[in-house]
Formats: structure tokens, sequence, C-alpha cells
């Protein structure tokens, strides 16, 4: 079975410019040519999809996902509720994530390993969402930030590794530790706080890369951030407040930042009744970008995700343009190829290119001019299998900001 996708314009998320009139061939789920309509060779027989004046690109990459929440409402009731609450909403989520034209989620922390059902849900095609890498339960310390959620703590070194190997064993793909603070909905913000030993990130750290796993911490700034980089993990999520000299050891060290802005940013909810919400969330606005700025002048890797924050990857990849200056394209390549670098997928999707799954998407408009063009998706494959955004969500509760 052979589909060919054409459209005025071909971003291949390699950072390469759009390929005009472009084409992407597809065969058995996989892209096998990619270029100007002119230059590609149809099989016989082959579908043809015509995009027309929409813009294909690489299916967007959300480096920091939790299905079983929703950032647009209190995480912290959603999170006591009995877990099969929690893993239906889920399946609500992964929707509107994919119909928002993001075809690979990276989970960094669920409940009690809802992510390694719903994974293992939506790879035997009983669940629709994005393919997914999962953290599963994510290490928070007794006292911690993080345990909030009613996430189960782990402490010293010895219950450290035991949790990693346990949740590498349950079907872990990477490991989440939640090293500094952030804000909160209850007590005033702690985002410089931290609440694991640099022997105990450690710990983490040895076990995980001994199984081939990476490591990414849930940190703002300041001492612990240090000792996370120090004791070698891969990726810093959010990072609001690194200082330039934490960007520098990031560099030095071959860490990554995954920054997360649409969930402090975006404008479409009353947190009026949060007076610790609203204040942190304007200590981050005024913060908001200077990650993603320090990480390109150093050399650091950067990429972005919505932390829970579903269908919204425009917003989050716009912010990247308007708050830290990328460009339209670099902000593409950080939410696509660079993405799948930092999930060990490169292999598999982030560009368009011959070889890679067929994980594609097509928006109305050229976000090359304007970014916010992402927002209007109009369709959807992932693995070569075709979805429509709008049936997508047909029947579910709406969600605020997605599929303009
Ligand atoms: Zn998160």
């Amino acid at each position: 079975m052979a589909t060919l996708v054409v459209a005025r314009y071909v971003i291949d998320g390699t950072g390469r410019p759009p390929i005009a009139d472009g084409a992407v061939l597809i065969e058995n789920g996989r892209i096998t040519q990619v270029g100007k309509r002119s230059q590609v060779e149809m099989p016989a027989g082959a579908e043809v999809i015509d995009a027309g004046a929409w813009t294909v690109l690489p299916g967007l990459i959300d480096m920091h996902e939790h299905f079983g929440m929703d950032a647009m409402g209190n995480e912290d009731q959603q999170l006591r509720q009995p877990d099969a609450d929690i893993a239906i909403q889920a399946t609500r989520h992964a929707r509107i994530a994919l119909a928002g034209g993001v075809t690979t989620a990276r989970i960094v922390g669920e409940i009690n390993f809802i992510d390694v059902a719903y994974k293992r849900a939506i790879a035997q095609g009983t669940m629709v969402g994005p393919r997914v890498v999962i953290a599963t339960r994510p290490l928070v310390a007794t006292g911690g930030y993080g345990v909030f959620s009613g996430f189960a703590p782990a402490d010293g070194p010895e219950e450290i590794r035991k949790m990693v190997r346990a949740n590498i064993k349950a079907g872990a793909d990477l490991i989440k530790m939640f090293v500094t603070g952030g804000g909160t909905y209850r007590t005033r913000a702690t985002p410089l706080q931290h609440y694991y030993s640099y022997e105990e990130i450690r710990a983490a750290v040895e076990v995980a890369h001994a199984f081939g796993r990476k490591v990414a911490v849930h940190a703002q700034g300041g001492t612990g951030t240090r000792y996370a980089i120090e004791a070698g993990v891969d990726v810093i999520e959010h990072g609001h407040f690194l200082s330039d000299d934490e960007v520098a050891l990031m560099a030095k060290h071959g860490t990554a930042l995954v920054a997360t802005n649409s969930i402090h940013l975006y404008p479409g909810v009353d947190w009026s009744a949060f007076p610790h919400v609203v204040e942190y969330r304007a200590r981050v606005e005024e913060a908001a970008g200077q990650n993603i700025r320090r990480a390109k002048q150093h050399g650091v890797t950067y990429t972005v995700g919505t932390d829970a924050m579903h269908g919204l990857m425009w917003f989050e990849v716009g912010c990247a343009v308007r708050r830290a200056g990328l460009s339209p394209m670099e902000a593409i390549v950080a939410a696509t190829k660079t993405a799948a670098e930092v999930c060990g997928l490169a292999e598999e999707t982030g560009t368009l290119e011959s070889g890679k799954s067929a994980d594609l998407i097509a928006v109305a408009g050229d976000p090359l001019e304007d970014i916010a063009a992402l927002a209007a998706v109009r369709l959807v494959m992932k693995e070569g299998r075709r979805y429509d955004p709008r049936p997508l969500l047909e029947g579910l509760a709406p969600q605020e900001g997605v599929l303009m």
C-alpha cells in the first residue's frame, strides 16, 4: 500500500529550507521518498492525499506530557481520584494530543503505572493516541515537591535504586525524578529548593544508565540542579530559573533541556481561586524564554513540552519563538528532530526522511511565516495511518484552545 502526500510546502524537520511543491511517499507505514513532486516516483496504484496549500511537516513530539492529568484544571485534585478514573481521562487527553498534531509524546510521570497500560493499549490499537515513551512512577522525596500529588516517595540511595529497577521492570523507557520544587496550589512556590542529595541523584543515574535508560529531572535551578547536572542526569525538565552558570555546566556535561512554557503562560484559564498559582505564574512569566535563549547560546540541546496542556503544542512552540527568540524553523526542529533525538527515537521519527515511520501533519498556512499556523492542524498521520483531527474529538468534552 503506497500513499503519496503532496503539498505546497514540505518542511522535513532537518532544518533544511522547505520543499516547494513537495511530496512524501509512504509505503507500508514508512517514508520511502521525500522531495519535489516532480522528482518523487509514484508507484502504480498509489493513493494521493493532496494537502493543497497546506504545509506538511513531521508530527510534533510533546516532550513533557502526563495524559493522566490536565494542567488546565487542578492537578492536585485530579490525582486524588481513583486510578481507574485517571486512566479513563488519559484516553481523552491522548486523543486531543493526537488531534493537535502530536504523534509522539514523552510521558514524564504517571500514577501507579497507568502509562504502562495506555502504552500497551495504544500499541495494540485499543486506544487512539500518539506513540508514547514512558517514565512510569516518578521518584519523589518524602516532604519534597511532587509528593502532594500522591506519588509514593523514595528516599536514600537504596530505596532509589530499588524504585528505578522496579520502574524499569514494569516498562519504564526513562526515569523521572523530582529534584527541586516548583509552583503548587497550596503553598508558596519553592522552585530553587532541592529535595534530593547528590548521592541520591547519582544512585538513580547509575542504575538507569546501567539499564540503558535516560534520567530526566524536574529542576528549576539552584543547588539541586547543579547536583543533578554533575551527577550525570540526561535532561533537565522546565529549568525556568536556570542561571547562566548552570546552563554552562549543562553544556559541559552534555545535559539537555526540555522547556515547558504553555503551562504557565497560556492565558485561557482563570487561576484567581489559587493565589499561589497566580504568584508562581507571574514569576515564570518574567523569566520565560531565558532558559532556551541561554541553552542556544551555550550550545545546549533544547526542546519543548506542554506539561499536560493537551492539544497546545502549537502554543508551546509559539512560546519558543515569541519568548526565546527562536526562528520558526529552529522551534520546529526543536519540537521534531531534536525531540526525537532526546527520546532516543532518532532512527524512528522526528524528520521526514526515507526509512522513518510516516509520522506527519499538515497545517493550514505557512508556520515559517507565522508559527501560529501550527494551531490549524488539518491532517495527522501516525505510522502511516491517517487521522482527521476533528472526528478524533467528536463526542469528547471540548478542550480550550485546540484546533483553531
Ligand atoms: Zn510535568
